[in-house]
């Protein structure tokens, strides 16, 4: 027997929202999901008028329902705020170059800047490249590590204000799993921010917090956007493979499971005690790091000197025994440090590297000018890393 939408009362019900198990029309579904995401927007406050946002496209249905969503909702309740699309190119053949084609398209249908920033440009190494020296058990460590600073690096180049990214509820519930599998404390009081990296380059944040990817799916497939579904060719990621289908395991017995789980993550408490990583900067390029060298510089050094395995693990052996300088972590060189306030102070202050003749980053007026600069110039570094 045919059913009436819950909402209006006056269509006929052709879906059941994955979320609640609500049957809808599909014009309150539409209005539904938009609006939650809007109210995860506006609660958050994550938008000011004026502000520039990236939208991180990859062709992929998250990003291109993400990049759609926001111009509607810009333009419904007037954020005021000016949408650019930000691609990584990865080098990945048969798959990034097709999705590209997608971003390209969605770029001429939403009538919205595109800028792509290439592994090439900024590596010297395409993905197929650094597949063939390390093979395919760590390549998604490289992959995740350069494409965070490539995102970063897009931003930079567009001067947007922060990025956002298609994270949808499923990825975090299953991030705040593996964390707890892993003990990693530091990750798991992160995991479930809608905005991070704030103390980065760019604040990042996650319009989709609470959006089930089920129900970006449907939204996708009932306005019949133009999404790339296919799945990465270098993908053999089974650590988070398996979290992923225990999450969905969950969500088929109780939908809620995967809203609870990140609740329950964003209620977790840290004890007091409990030892975090120190946030500091990359000795080399300026990215923040909570080691000496940051993940990518590390990851670099180990591909331009044939040591793909340098970077991954511990691999202090392999730093000796080719005499390359060692990564420590900030923690142990803090703690080496003993801790004098005053001589701390002094440690800190570093000699102003540009032209303004100030003794100290503090009192340079260039470097305080323009904090997006700074990280530019910073960050440009990465390009020419001469190891
Ligand atoms: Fe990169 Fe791995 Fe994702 Fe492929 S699956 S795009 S290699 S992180
Ligand atoms: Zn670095």
């Amino acid at each position: 027997m045919p059913v009436n939408c819950i909402r209006c009362n006056q269509n006929r019900a052709i879906l059941k929202r994955p979320k609640t198990g609500d049957a809808m029309c599909k014009e309150c579904f539409f209005f539904v999901f938009e609006e939650e995401i809007h109210k995860t927007i506006t609660d958050a406050k994550l938008f000011k008028p004026g502000e520039k946002i990236g939208i991180g496209a990859s062709g992929g249905k998250d990003s291109t329902v993400l990049a759609y969503v926001l111009k509607t909702l810009n333009e419904r309740y007037n954020y005021g705020v000016e949408l650019v699309l930000l691609s990584v190119d990865e080098g990945i053949t048969g798959y990034r170059d097709d999705s590209l084609e997608s971003v390209k398209r969605n770029q001429i249908e939403y009538n919205l800047p595109l800028k792509v920033i290439t592994y090439e440009e900024l590596y010297g190494w395409t993905m197929d490249e650094i597949v063939k020296k390390v093979g395919r058990k760590n390549n998604c460590t490289f992959c995740g590590v350069f494409r965070r600073q490539a995102l970063d690096r897009g931003g930079l180049i567009l001067g947007v204000n922060k990025l956002v990214t298609g994270h949808n509820a499923d990825d975090i519930a299953e991030t705040i799993f593996m964390n707890i599998l892993r003990g990693d404390i530091g990750r798991l009081q992160r995991c479930t921010s809608i905005t991070t990296g704030n103390e980065g380059a760019i604040p990042r944040c996650k319009p989709f917090k609470y959006t089930y990817e089920k129900e970006i799916v449907m939204y996708a497939y009932f306005k019949k956007l133009d999404y790339f579904s296919t799945e990465c060719v270098y993908s053999p990621n089974a650590y988070r493979g398996n979290a992923r289908m225990f999450i969905k395991d969950l969500e088929a017995i109780r939908a809620r499971s995967i809203i609870d789980i990140i609740h329950s993550g964003e209620k977790l408490a840290v004890k007091k005690d409990a030892k975090l990583p120190i946030q500091g900067t990359c000795e080399r390029c300026g990215y923040i790091s909570s080691m000496n060298l940051c993940k990518a510089c590390n990851l670099l050094e180990g591909l331009n000197k044939g040591l793909p395995k340098l970077g991954i693990g511990k691999t202090d052996r392999l730093r000796k025994q080719y005499n390359l300088s060692p990564a420590y972590s900030l923690n142990s060189s803090m703690a080496n440090l003993s801790l004098k306030s005053s001589q701390l102070s002094l440690n800190s202050e570093k000699d102003c590297n540009c032209d303004c003749g100030e003794n100290s980053e503090k009192s340079c007026s260039n470097q305080a000018k323009n904090s997006n600069n700074q990280l530019n110039n910073k960050l440009e570094t990465i390009v020419d890393l001469n190891f």
